[in-house]
């Protein structure tokens, strides 16, 4: 039986980690709630890993994060304390958690964020809950690491996008959702807000890569993940039309939709004096194969 066990195997990162760890134990909510203690306990029990890569979280875009704030907050809460709970009763060696750059404070003094700029100020309001309920974990995990002596970590990456994402509209983060706009169109796309806002987008192959790093090298640091470029998104716009092959689009800017925050990067300078090697999938090659396989869906 495989010594790692990985939460939300069946999601956008657990299925680009399959890709790089064939061999490993992917859970889905099909094989535990893991809002539910004793499923989680049992199935912990069951695999008895060395190593939990947690990846399981309700997980979606803006719109979906503001509408339902209370099940994001409850869910992830559940999830997260029956996770880390059942790894620890279970003698879980090694634990590395997701999080997310949604953590961090709406607004600092000084950008890219670093780890430790995590509390110096409130999480922004589109997806407080969320926020909060990552900061809890992160909470977690540093508490078992002081209460008990363990070396658990966190990685906490910027947004994310690749071929396994979800193209539904009302749970769709801003790439596939752009992608599938431009797939339909045939002379404008409409997009929210003026397009002036900043964004780190990482083709979600990265983050694998990263996991695999940290198991291979029994890496117990914690550190965000997110490529050096920062483009406005309308440079993100005008990537994925020429990226589709339909330059000929007219982007419309509906600038009554708010922009959100205006920038929200963060470092990945710890991350790199670990991996100094580590190279970033460029904008254009991970849009194009996300799109590739957007083709493929709508055309199956
Ligand atoms: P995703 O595609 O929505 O997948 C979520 C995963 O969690 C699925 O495997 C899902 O299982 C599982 N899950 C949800 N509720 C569950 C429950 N009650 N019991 C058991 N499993 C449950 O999410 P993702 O994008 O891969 O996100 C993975 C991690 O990365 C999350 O921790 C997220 O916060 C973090 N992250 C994501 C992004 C991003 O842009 N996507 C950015 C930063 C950080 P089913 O398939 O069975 O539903």
């Amino acid at each position: 039986m495989s010594d790692i066990l990985i939460t939300g195997g069946s999601g956008l990162v657990g299925k680009h980690l399959q890709k790089f760890l064939k061999d490993e134990k992917y859970l889905s909510s099909l094989e535990a709630d893991l809002t539910n203690y004793k499923e989680t306990r049992d199935v912990i029990r069951y695999y008895h890993p060395k190593r939990v890569i947690h990846l399981a979280a309700r997980v979606g875009g803006i719109e979906d994060n503001m509408n339902y704030p209370i099940d994001y907050l409850e869910t992830n809460l559940a999830i997260d304390s029956n996770v880390l709970k059942a790894s620890y009763e279970q003698g879980v060696e090694r634990l590395t958690a997701c999080l997310s750059s949604c953590i961090f404070p709406d607004v600092v003094d000084k950008y890219p964020m670093m780890e430790d700029d995590v509390f110096k100020g409130k999480a922004p309001a589109g997806n407080f809950a969320y926020a909060m309920a990552k900061r809890t974990l992160l909470t977690r995990i540093e508490s078992y690491n002081k209460q008990y002596g363990l070396s658990w970590n966190w990685i906490a990456p910027c947004n994310l996008y690749g071929e396994y994402d979800k193209f539904e509209d009302h749970h769709s983060h801003f790439i596939p959702a752009l992608l599938k706009k431009i797939y339909y169109a045939t002379n404008k796309i409409t997009l929210f807000g003026t397009g002036a806002p900043y964004r780190q987008f990482m083709y979600a192959d990265d983050l694998a890569k990263v996991f695999k790093f940290v198991i291979d090298n029994d890496i117990v640091e914690s550190f965000n993940v997110a490529p050096n470029f920062n483009f406005t998104i309308k440079e993100m716009a005008e990537t994925a039309l020429k990226v589709c092959g339909k330059e000929n689009l007219k982007i419309e800017w509906d600038s009554d939709k708010p922009d959100g925050q205006f920038r929200k990067d963060i470092s990945s300078e710890k991350l790199l004096g670990l991996y100094p090697n580590f190279e970033f999938t460029s904008l254009e090659e991970g849009m194009k194969k996300t799109y590739d396989k957007l083709n493929k869906v709508l055309n199956d």
